[in-house]
């Protein structure tokens, strides 16, 4: 649990009940809300120092294969670890995007301890 206090990861998911459950589940972090991937980009830009990204899969205008691809391809972005949250039937794109270089992808409904496990494995390998 050490290694999430006080980082911060950015939510980047379509449902606010989601996001609530975020909150709840996250609260030794600091989280950054984004309901898609486009307020995601303009969060980006505010929050310079996020450690991790929690990425949701479907959302509309932009889904999270396509954000993902623009964090990838941004130099200031691509080392941030991003993990892929989707809904069950629905790993094969979630395997798309480890191949396009997401950290880890985790299924919904998720438990408090897979969101834990899979941030500091992920926070683990970035440097404070
Ligand atoms: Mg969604």
């Amino acid at each position: 649990m050490n290694t999430l206090e006080r980082r911060k990861v950015l939510v980047v998911e379509d449902s606010r009940l989601v996001h609530m459950m975020y909150d709840t589940i996250l609260r030794k972090c600091q989280v950054v809300h984004a309901h898609d991937g486009l307020e995601a980009m303009a969060k980006l830009r505010d929050h310079r120092d996020v450690d991790a990204i929690l990425l949701d899969m479907n959302m509309p205008r932009m889904n999270g294969l396509e954000v993902l691809e623009l964090l990838k391809a941004d130099e200031s972005l691509k080392r941030i670890p991003v993990i892929i949250v989707t809904t069950e039937g629905n790993e094969e794109s979630a395997q798309q995007a480890i191949g396009k270089g997401a950290a880890a992808f985790l299924t919904k409904p998720f438990r408090a301890e897979h969101i834990f496990d899979a941030l500091s494995r992920a926070l683990a390998e970035t440097p404070r």
